[in-house]
């Protein structure tokens, strides 16, 4: 995560500036500034972009909470010009689950909104216009930062709540669709409306010369294409078992191999993924990269003992091959070795995967169509 700075740290949830975070800042003095012509305004667009990005993260705390809830762990959330997000371990798939961890963040605003109104009752201050508090130009007054965090506020949940993939309307709106659906169909469904609903927005910003607003239609559509794909991918695989697609038979290392011969069984045996064995128990891994490192760096004739892996997670034979994938891409392996209670059985790798959704891909198109019949 070199490119954020942590700030703080809430039940176990790093909350982290992107380092192009400054940059929404600076934009929001220079929006500000220029158009009052003031130095007064343009810190008035510094300090409620500031105050904003509190909702943000309160609302990013919202949908964390309820992950938590539900045992799906949040790695973290990202501050950026563009807004947060909440790293989720999984969106678990179960509709009532997403329902309420997308609902919750939405749900934060709503009830900062109430907070805020509550409060501006309280002290007389008066919200007024929205169009005249959104100009953000009645100078910079506790009272004015006040009533345009609150619009803002309003239309940071009104925003979210569109029903279009990434945002929290679209997982909200197929969570709803899969409590009558299958999964795969709910998600389709959900997708194709988010991308009819981000052409009209680039429609609408085409012909208004609203910049931002296409960038953001062509970043709705293609997550909405990005989700139906995925989720077809996961209905495939996750049918799949390791124990169905694994290969048992492998090159394997053992402790007093040393570098050159992995890189001979590399060269002459095409395999770029090494399990270390020693007498039937996995004694650790040897990454591709991790081997092409070593043959620039550590002498030919070290033993691959002092370069292998002791921690890469081994995956079992009940596994699904969805699960496996995951795993391999957030921790950046081409493959795992397959062990059982620390014995050795063999390996699973990206390729393998990648082949058995190619095969499986138009057989559960099929059994799709013949459903919605
Ligand atoms: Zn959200």
């Amino acid at each position: 995560m070199g490119s954020s700075i942590r700030l703080f740290s809430i039940r176990g949830i790093d909350i982290r500036l992107h380092i192009t975070f400054p940059l929404i800042l600076l934009w929001a003095g220079l929006q500000f500034g220029l158009r009052a012509g003031s130095l007064e305004s343009a810190a008035f667009g510094v300090i409620a972009i500031s105050l904003l990005f509190v909702l943000v993260t309160l609302h990013e705390l919202g949908h964390s909470f309820a992950a938590q809830y539900y045992g799906v762990p949040v790695k973290r959330i990202i501050l950026s010009p563009l807004g947060g997000v909440a790293q989720l371990n999984q969106i678990p798939d179960d509709p009532k689950q997403e329902f309420i961890i997308a609902i919750a963040g939405p749900a934060v605003n709503v009830v900062a909104a109430l907070l805020m109104a509550g409060i501006a009752a309280a002290v007389g201050v008066e919200l007024g216009n929205p169009l005249l508090a959104l100009g953000g130009l009645g100078g910079l007054t506790v009272a004015s930062l006040f009533v345009y965090v609150f619009y803002y506020n309003i239309i940071l949940a009104l925003f979210n709540l569109i029903p279009a993939f990434p945002l929290d309307g679209g997982r909200i709106f197929r969570s709803l669709l899969a409590l009558r659906l299958n999964y795969v169909k709910a998600t389709s469904i959900a997708a194709i409306v988010g991308r009819v609903i981000a052409i009209m927005m680039g429609i609408y910003g085409l012909f208004s010369g609203g910049i931002f607003l296409m960038m953001i239609a062509v970043f709705i559509f293609s997550a909405g294409t990005q989700e139906a794909r995925m989720v077809k991918v996961r209905s495939v695989l996750r049918d799949v078992k390791v124990h169905q697609v694994y290969s048992p038979s492998v090159y394997v290392l053992n402790p007093s191999s040393t570098v050159q011969q992995a890189m001979n069984m590399m060269i002459y045996g095409r395999q770029r993924n090494f399990p270390v064995v020693d007498s039937d128990r996995l004694a650790g891994f040897l990454p591709y990269g991790d081997l092409m490192q070593a043959s620039r760096s550590a002498a030919s004739h070290s033993f691959i003992t002092s370069i292998m892996r002791r921690d890469v997670q081994s995956v079992g034979l009940d596994d699904d091959l969805f699960e496996v994938q995951r795993r391999l891409n957030e921790s950046q392996l081409e493959a795992f070795p397959v062990a059982v209670n620390g014995q050795f059985l063999g390996m699973i790798t990206q390729h393998q995967i990648a082949q058995t959704h190619q095969l499986l891909r138009k057989t559960s198109d099929t059994s799709l169509q013949s459903q919605s019949v």
